[in-house]
């Protein structure tokens, strides 16, 4: 089948012309992918019915798959949803930034938004881009990262514009997104008690800190049984994935680097290895993620390689070390098991 193609403008910020176009855009249900400080997002009126179901088209997202909207002030919230204490809470720790926070919705959102479901994963972005959009809009902006579905989240502009050209009305061009995985969501199973839906930046530890008992969603680290309904229903879906096969390999530095030996310069694999790997790294085929002591910078670099490794049609197998889960770890323990479909070796 083949689809109309939408004549995308490429805006670069600052561009203060070009945002307020953006943001008349948004108004009248028109689609802009947009830069966040986590990933770019597929930005639509989140007031809007059928703005949210032109966003599941061009992403070729199953609309059962629930959007989170954006907002520019916590304060914003309770026009939406109906705000908890612990919210309040949240926002005062950790807001603007990259923390979702899943709440009861309000009837103004319509349920195309939130997948059918009756609540609302509410965030607001730090990002300059991002806000200056939200509050020229004047609307809240529903959004999920502006990639086809199934392939890795975009953080840059040319990510975007290798999925999203001729599907959408706008992209706006603000360079690298600064932490390169999605937020973290939580819901609340309680006043003080949270459920880790999805990990991110903001980590386990440090909500934790806040004084709130955390409970991490099984579907985070576990694949789910056949049937099995998950909490966050993005999270049933493969994930983050690019085109080869991902194996994650678990032992320590030397087995992995053993193992990997006979690999090293077959075009057909791609290794990715820490800096620390002297065995390895040097191969043809080694594709060094940033030091083992460096996760933030390890997750700033995922889905720009995964993705590049799409451009290289040679490549027909990937190995990756399966990654640690304390701290922000966890998200990329998390997104690494997604891409792999779970697949790991011991060796
Ligand atoms: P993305 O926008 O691609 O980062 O994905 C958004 C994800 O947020 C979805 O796939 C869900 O996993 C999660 N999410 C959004 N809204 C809700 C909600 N109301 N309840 C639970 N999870 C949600
Ligand atoms: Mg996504």
């Amino acid at each position: 089948m083949s689809e109309k193609l939408i004549d995308t403008k490429v805006i670069t910020y600052p561009d203060p012309e070009g945002m307020k176009k953006a943001a008349e855009l948004i108004k009248s249900g028109a689609l802009v992918a947009f830069p966040t400080e986590t990933v770019y997002g597929l930005g639509a009126n989140a007031l809007m019915p059928d703005a949210a179901e032109k966003v599941y088209r061009a992403k070729g997202r199953p609309s059962d798959n629930p959007l989170i909207i954006h907002l520019a002030d916590a304060r914003d919230a309770e026009k939406y949803c109906y705000v908890t204490s612990g919210f309040e809470r949240l926002a005062k720790a950790f807001m603007p930034g990259p923390l979702t926070v899943v709440m009861k919705k309000k009837d103004i959102i319509p349920s195309t938004v939130t997948g059918g479901l009756d609540t609302v994963a509410v965030r607001i972005p730090s990002q300059i881009a991002a806000r200056e959009l939200i509050s020229l809009a004047g609307v809240p902006i529903a959004a999920p990262s502006a990639n086809l579905s199934g392939r890795p989240s975009t953080t840059s502009a040319d990510h975007v514009i290798s999925d999203m050209l001729g599907r959408i009305d706008m992209i706006i061009d603000g360079g690298e997104c600064d932490i390169g995985l999605e937020s973290t969501i939580v819901s609340f199973c309680g006043e003080n008690k949270l459920k880790m839906l999805r990990p991110g930046k903001i980590t386990l530890e440090m909500l934790e800190n806040e004084g709130f008992e955390v409970e991490l969603d099984k579907a985070v680290t576990e694949k789910l049984a056949e049937g099995e309904r998950p909490a966050a229903p993005g999270m049933k879906y493969r994930h983050y994935a690019p085109g080869a096969p991902v194996t994650l390999i678990e032992g320590d530095s030397a087995d992995r680097n053993a193992f990997l030996a006979p690999l090293a310069d077959d075009k057909s694999v791609a290794i990715i290895c820490f800096e620390e790997d002297e065995e390895i790294k040097n191969a043809s085929n080694a594709y060094v993620i940033g030091s083992k002591n460096d996760p933030e910078g390890q997750a700033h670099r995922l889905f720009s390689m995964l993705r590049a490794f799409d451009d290289k049609d040679e490549i027909k197998q990937i190995y990756a070390p399966l990654p640690e889960k304390s701290g922000i770890g966890l998200a990329i323990f998390n997104r690494m098991l997604k891409a792999s479909g779970y697949t790991v070796i011991k060796v």
